[in-house]
């Protein structure tokens, strides 16, 4: 399916005119900003594609694809159809099975391809953070750190609580989760960030929370709730990263413009 959202050059240059197109995985904040800085700059096709797993996507400017391609063979054959000149990855940290396509993808279509990835969160003093590999893990910790937990790591993975009868959940994610993957004592909380200091102190005091539980997503809009912790004193089980095939990696949507501005003429 592809879409097209308005942008500050789309009427004066339509998709295509012989220009290189550039491919952006998104899904984040990055990948937006970095569309907006690629068709503000016109001198190259802009396509963003989305895996389609919201079902209220903020939308990048320029031109929009949204679904799987159908692996990396599928994404190599696409990327040559379509003459993209480079491809920027800016899919979120965790996303880590369209990265590994892309990196196949991009070597099989002889395609530039660059990470863009925002870096991770570091605890500050009197943070209580335990880290662990994977939700499996975090969920395996949960019952010695607390009994009622904010969990926003996400709808994705929820299944490895559905077990757990003995803490209540405090569950915050964008869209519905899969009913079987609920543990029975939980709450719902469907919002997008960005969250505030004051809002997530407001719900920890409310469902007097004890624990935090989230991925090392990175980044500004969902902090908060890490300076909330910090504030109530309350330990934060943190998922590591996985980790990503190796590769050119920036982590601002600036450094990425300056990566695409400089791959040269294919
Ligand atoms: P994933 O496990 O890495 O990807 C699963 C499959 O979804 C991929 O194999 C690919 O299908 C398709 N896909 C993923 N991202 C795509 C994209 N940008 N464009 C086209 N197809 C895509 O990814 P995920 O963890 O489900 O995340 C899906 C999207 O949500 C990502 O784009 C990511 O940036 C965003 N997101 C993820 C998280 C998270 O915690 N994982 C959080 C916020 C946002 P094919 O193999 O068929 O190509």
């Amino acid at each position: 399916m592809t879409a097209r959202a308005p942008g500050p050059s789309s009427a004066a240059l339509p998709p295509g005119q012989g220009r290189p197109a550039i491919l952006i995985l998104g899904g984040t904040g990055e990948a937006r900003a970095l569309a907006e800085a690629l068709v503000a700059a016109g001198r190259h096709r802009v396509i963003s594609s989305l895996a389609g797993r919201v079902a209220r996507p903020r939308l990048p400017v320029g031109e929009v694809r949204i679904g799987g391609f159908g692996g990396p063979e599928r994404l190599a054959e696409w990327l040559v159809e379509q003459g993209v000149h480079a491809v920027v990855d800016a899919t979120h940290p965790f996303a880590e099975r369209i990265s590994a396509s892309a990196d196949v993808a991009c070597r099989r279509a002889g395609v530039p391809l660059l990470r863009l990835q925002r870096p991770g969160w570091q605890p500050a003093d009197g943070d209580d953070w335990r880290w662990v590999d994977d939700l499996p893990a975090a969920a395996a910790l949960l019952p010695e750190v607390g009994r009622r937990a904010f969990l926003t790591t996400g709808r994705q993975g929820l299944a490895a609580f559905a077990g757990d009868a003995s803490t209540f959940f405090l569950i915050r994610c964008v869209d519905p989760p899969e009913p079987a993957d609920l543990p029975p004592r939980h709450e719902l909380l469907l919002d997008r960030g960005p969250y505030t200091v004051d809002g997530e102190l407001t719900l920890i005091d409310r469902h007097r929370l004890d624990v935090v539980l989230t991925k090392d997503s990175g980044g500004p809009l969902t902090a908060a709730k890490l300076a909330a912790a910090r504030e109530r004193g309350l330990p934060v089980i943190v998922v590591r990263r996985p980790s990503r095939p190796a590769g050119d990696e920036v982590a601002t949507a600036a450094a990425a413009a300056a990566w695409v501005a400089s791959v040269p003429p294919r």
